[in-house]
Formats: structure tokens, sequence, C-alpha cells
């Protein structure tokens, strides 16, 4: 399949699970990514069954879980706090492990980043692509320090704001602001705090476990608009998101105060409805799907990417098979997450109450439970 040297742009979820993925099926694996500090922000993430398991066939999963806090299932509340319903998820991982997790980024970057270097992927921080060229039987590609290299295949997971992408296909895909944002805040974690706890309504709140000592809040906000924030009225601005809430989060409300600390982020999405290749380059992980948080599986999605590629092109005898066999097995699932995940924040802006906040959690639940 003349696939001797793959080149990942972007070393994110989706580059640093994918460079894990073809290490382990034998292919050569170099990674450029553009930040020269390879950082990521500080708060965290959820990761539901189906990543867990995605985690344990990528075979990092000790490292993972040993960086993460379990936990069982999800904990609805209406706005002013009544409880609503426990929702159990599935062992997806087997019973062993746990149904859930939450992980800060910078936790979940250094397990991922550690293993692709173990794994012999060779990684260039501050570089990017400035061009390539799709010469049919390899892709030769010119870096932004001048530097050439000859590929089989060339994976874009460069995220939201793919260059790969629009190198590809234009400006015909771009991101789309929803109309909302998310504001996210690191805290102590109540000893209570043992699960996924969603405070439904216009403006959602979520208390994830990140760590026995750890978690962290996000309050969903309708921002029309989307503003600009200057980083001195950050908490505050944070603290007004929450003003109609009593209880335990407006108690939790008070305690935020740095304004450095504050994670503010409008929301955008986009998908990408055609195949998410062309030739010898492919799109993978946000570049292709970028979804809102309302169901907590963009970062999921990403990584069952890398693993269902490595897999299609370790088993097919060329490249356009495995391309395709990779389109079939990822497309409806992930435009299932994020038509999903935009309804729920549509509900919120609408302000609805007849919704079924818990029936979409559950159909989520039954979609990513199916095998990859
Ligand atoms: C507010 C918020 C909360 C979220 N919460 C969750 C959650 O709880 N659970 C969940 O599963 N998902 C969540 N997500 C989604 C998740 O963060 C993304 O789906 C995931 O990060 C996608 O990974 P990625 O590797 O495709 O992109 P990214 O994480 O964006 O990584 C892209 C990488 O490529 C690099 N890069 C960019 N351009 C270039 C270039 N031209 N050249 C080289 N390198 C480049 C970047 O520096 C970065 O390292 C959330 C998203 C948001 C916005």
């Amino acid at each position: 399949m003349n696939l001797d040297q793959v080149l990942i742009v972007g070393g994110g979820i989706a580059g640093l699970t994918s460079a894990i993925a073809l290490r382990a099926k034998g292919f050569d694996v170099d990674v450029v990514e553009q930040d020269p500090n390879w950082s990521v922000y500080g708060v965290g993430i959820i990761q539901q069954g189906n990543v867990v398991r995605a985690v344990a066939q990528l075979g990092v999963l000790e490292d993972y879980l040993a960086a993460s806090y379990p936990f069982a299932g999800l904990e609805m509340f209406a706005p002013n706090g009544a409880h609503l319903v426990s929702i159990p998820t599935p062992k997806l991982a087997g019973e062993d492990y746990p149904a859930n997790l939450g992980i800060s980024r910078p936790a979940l970057h250094k397990v991922l980043g550690d293993r692709a270097l173990a794994a012999g992927a060779k990684i260039r921080l501050g570089l990017t692509i400035e061009h390539f060229e799709d010469q049919g039987d390899q892709v030769s590609v010119v870096f932004s320090d001048g530097t050439t290299g000859v590929y089989g295949l060339v994976i874009g997971a460069d995220g939201l704001y793919s260059k790969t992408r629009s190198m590809l296909f234009g400006d015909r895909y771009a991101p789309a602001f929803t109309g909302q944002a998310v504001w996210r805040y690191n805290l102590p974690r109540p000893d209570d705090v043992t699960a996924l706890h969603v405070y439904t309504g216009p403006n959602s709140v979520g208390l994830v476990p990140l760590s026995d000592e750890a978690m962290y809040l996000f309050v969903t906000s309708p921002e029309p608009g989307n503003p600009w924030f200057a980083l001195e009225d950050r908490a505050a601005e944070m603290r007004s998101r929450l003003a109609f809430a009593g209880g335990r989060i407006g108690a939790l409300r008070e305690q935020i105060v740095d304004d450095a600390a504050v994670v503010y982020r409008p929301l955008e999405a986009l998908f990408v409805d055609r195949d998410w290749f062309e030739g010898r380059v492919i799109l993978i992980g946000d570049a292709a799907h970028a979804t809102t948080p309302h169901l907590g599986q963009g970062a999921g999605m990403a990584i069952e990417d890398s693993l269902v590629l490595a897999d299609e092109l370790a088993k097919a005898k060329d490249l356009p098979t495995a391309l395709s066999g990779f389109m079939a097995r990822r497309y409806d699932r992930c435009k299932f997450i994020v038509e999903a995940s935009l309804e729920v924040g549509q509900w919120q802006l609408d302000r609805r109450t007849d919704v079924d906040n818990p029936g979409m959690v559950h159909r989520m639940f039954e979609v990513t439970s199916q095998p990859i």
C-alpha cells in the first residue's frame, strides 16, 4: 500500500492517539505540532464508557486510569437543585474498569504524549505544513521551517481550525458559532461529588470530578454576538452566569474569584458532510467533526477515529479501500454526536422545558455502546 511513512498534522488528542494506534500496527509515524510549548489548558474532560473502552484498545488504560477519577454514572438535577434522575452507565471496557471518568486535560495530554513518544512516534514541535502535493503514489510535503518530506498518508488531526482541511477543501467548511459559550473553573471536590452532576436549564451547570482533591465546574450560557471578555472581568462574568443558582451551585459560585483560572470558550461546531479524505490526505477528530460538549463525546469520537483508521489501514489491501472502510465505520456515528449535541444546545437557547434531556443522554449511550 506504500504507507512506509505516515504524517500526522497536530499533536492533540486525535493526533497522539493516531500515532499510538499506528505505531502499534507497525507504521512509521511523524507528528508535527504547531505549538512550540505543546501545552493544553488546565481544566478537565469527561470520558464515557465508549472512550474508556477505546483507550483500553489503544493499550494505555492503566496510565490513563491512574491519572483520572472513575465514576459510575450521571446525576441530573433541576435548575433549582432538585434531584431529577440517576442515570447508570454501562461498563463497556469490562467489569473491572470504570463506566466513566473525569481527567484533567494536562494529565490526559501527558499520558498520550508519553506513550506516543515511547512507541517511537517522531514528534516535532513549533512546526506545521506549509504546502502538500498529492502525487498519486505519495504526498510530498513542505514544512514551515523549509524542510520537506514524502509520505504515504497525511492525517489532518489539527482541530477545529484545521489548516489541512482548508488545504483539502478550501473555505467550504468553516466552524459556526452556536450562540452559546462554556465557562469552566477548577474547584476542590466536595466528598459527595463522586459522579457527574448536571443541572439542566438554559444555563446548564455541571460538576465533573477529576481526582480525590479536584473537580471542575462548567456553566453553559447564551452569548449573543459572540462577545469577547477582558481577562480581568472573567471571574465576575462567570459568577454572573450563575446568578440564578442557590444551594450548592450558589455557594460554589462565590469561590470563582481568580480571573486567570476561568477558562472561557465560545462553542463552535463543524461537520464535513462528505468523505473526510481526498487521495492520500484524510481528516480526523475535530478537523472533520467538531461538536459542542453537551454530550461530552468530542474527544471520544477523536480517539475512536484513531483506532478505526489504524485498523482499516492495517487490514485493507489498498489505501482507497482502507479510507472508505474508515468512513463507513465513522460517518454516521460522528454525525449523530454532532447533531444531537447541537440539538441539546438549541433546546437550551430556546429555553425549552418540553424536552427529554435524560432521553437524549440514554440515546447517546445506546449509540456509543455499539462496537466501533
Ligand atoms: C468547552 C469544551 C468542552 C469539551 N468537553 C469535552 C468532554 O468533556 N469530553 C469529550 O470527549 N470532549 C469534550 N470536548 C471536545 C474535545 O475537546 C475535542 O473534541 C478534542 O479536543 C478534539 O481533539 P483533536 O485532537 O481533534 O483537536 P485538538 O484537541 O484541538 O488538537 C489539535 C492539535 O493540533 C494542533 N494544531 C492546530 N493547527 C495545527 C497546524 N496547522 N499544524 C500543526 N499543528 C496544529 C493544535 O495545537 C492541537 O495540539 C469539549 C470541547 C469544548 C470546546
